[in-house]
């Protein structure tokens, strides 16, 4: 066993800044760098420790001595617990202020790049109830809250329908009211929570699976549309029709209502049959003039209303004047591509998910456009030599990876291809310096700026727009 202190209090310590995943910032006495989960910057407190990593410790704040004028009171009653909104506590200006540090300090920090005049970040104007979808997990033994565990009551009813607390797969943290997404969100789902329970429809148990409820999945269109899809983890017809016919009486607002029976170790629906109980088999969103076919599977960026004013930021990067060859690397649906398409000679989108890429043929047909073309597959294989001889050297290529930021095999194509201009919009900002960082020496940075689609979380959008130096 060894002897070494696992746990340390550090005293009077003030909160400096902000980190990755949610966390803050403070230092210990002897300098080490302390990462918080529960304090906010200009908090002076009491830290007890976790164990210490490598160089740097995690802790808690544990007393508060001064609490920061950054912060607010949290709206909801499960801040804290729940891993979503971990930022409700900080003011909104705040959160900005600390989303736009982030994202300048990845580009200078690591890729050390020359950077324009920085505009300043796009707020959104919604700061609660701006999701367009929310999954809810199920389960049998719910999570009980540090209160509870206190508490000397024994709580009888074990069921839960909310998110998973973070880092624990087969935890769920019971919902009340999520402020992520509008009604009749929170009272679809604590109806069917209830419904269930009162008619004895049992709720998934991940360890021993065990029960029929698994998931439920609730997208709200800006058209109004709503979809629902209940994910069972054994057909039981009888139960099974008690519950949706249920829903499908009481909610006469769901326009899709649809079901899985996924009897699989997890509750990815990707590779599962979506079975229609009654409406459409999708919902529709609409920006600006422009239709989108959504269906259960299909990827839309979540925040419909800040998409717009990302998508317009990009377009606007973009200036074209309609004589244009565009590549849009990672089009999804290709939103993106079509949002531009009526700018462009032609639009080229490429994707990894074939089925989005059927949605994105689909959508360019009902709009009408007759310049973009799909093609689904790996950007890394896809994106080939031959591939732009087929389709044509693109003037300007838009490029939004996911989190992971662009393979290497793609950086090189684009600095092959070297194309007068580059839009790269980002949801991590720490790759996109890593990748801008191998495209410098072709590339200057003309502008770049940062979005929120997400307030309430750490979470931050950068758009980049990049010429070829001359
Ligand atoms: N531009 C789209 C989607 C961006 S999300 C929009 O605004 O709606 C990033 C997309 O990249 C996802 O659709 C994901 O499926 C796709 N993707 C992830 N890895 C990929 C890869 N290796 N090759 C091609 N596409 C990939």
């Amino acid at each position: 066993m060894s002897r070494k202190k696992k746990f340390h209090l550090f005293e009077n310590i003030e909160v400096v800044d902000t980190a990755a995943k949610g966390k803050s910032v403070a230092k210990s006495p002897d300098g080490r760098v302390v990462f918080l989960s529960n304090a906010v910057p200009g908090d002076i407190v009491d830290i007890r420790t976790g164990r210490k990593r490598k160089s740097y410790f995690e802790g808690k704040a544990v007393k508060f001595h001064h609490l920061s004028d950054k912060r607010v009171e949290p709206v909801c009653e499960h801040f804290g617990v729940c891993g979503g909104c971990k930022w409700q506590h900080m003011n909104y200006k705040d959160q900005l202020i600390y989303k736009q540090k982030e994202v300048t300090n990845n580009l200078l920090r690591i890729g050390h790049l020359d950077l324009p005049e920085i505009t300043p970040i796009a707020a959104c104007k919604s700061i609660y109830f701006y999701r367009n979808k929310m999954e809810f997990s199920f389960s049998d033994s719910r999570w009980l809250t540090e209160e509870e565990l206190k508490s000397d009551i024994e709580f009888e009813d074990k069921n839960a329908c909310g998110f998973h607390i973070p880092g624990m797969w087969d935890k769920i943290l019971d919902i009340k009211k999520c402020h992520l997404q509008e009604d009749p969100s929170n009272t679809i789902r604590n109806s069917v929570k209830n419904f269930a329970i009162e008619n004895e429809i049992s709720f998934f148990n991940p360890r021993q699976r065990t029960g029929l409820l698994r998931t439920l999945m609730i997208r709200i269109s800006s058209t109004g549309e709503i979809m629902v899809v209940v994910q069972f983890f054994k057909e039981d017809k009888t139960k099974r029709e008690l519950l949706l016919n249920y829903l499908k009486e009481t909610f006469a607002e769901i326009t899709s209502l649809q079901y899985i029976i996924n009897e699989k170790g997890n509750d990815s629906i990707y590779d599962q049959d979506i079975l229609l109980f009654s409406g459409r088999d999708h919902i529709f969103e609409e920006m600006e003039g422009l239709t989108f076919k959504i269906n259960a599977k299909s990827f839309y960026q979540t925040n419909s209303s800040q998409a717009y004013e990302l998508y317009k930021i990009a377009r606007d990067f973009a200036n074209l004047t309609g004589d244009e060859i565009v590549y849009d690397l990672y089009t999804g649906t290709g939103t993106i591509a079509q949002f531009v398409a009526s700018k462009a000679k032609k639009v080229i989108g490429v994707e990894a998910v074939p089925e989005a890429i059927e949605d994105a043929k689909e959508n360019a047909r009902l709009n009408g456009i007759d310049n973009t073309v799909f093609y689904d597959g790996d950007m890394a294989k896809v994106f080939t030599q031959e591939f732009i001889e087929q389709n044509g050297q693109p003037d300007l290529i838009i490029t939004d990876p996911p989190r992971d930021g662009m393979h290497k095999k793609v950086v090189a194509q684009i600095l092959n291809i070297l194309p007068e201009k580059v839009v790269y919009i980002s949801c991590n900002s720490a790759t996109q310096a890593r990748d801008l960082a191998l495209m410098k020496e072709e590339y200057v940075i003309e502008k770049s700026q940062a979005v929120d689609m997400f307030p309430q979380t750490h979470h931050v959008e950068n758009v980049v727009l990049l010429k070829r130096r001359k």
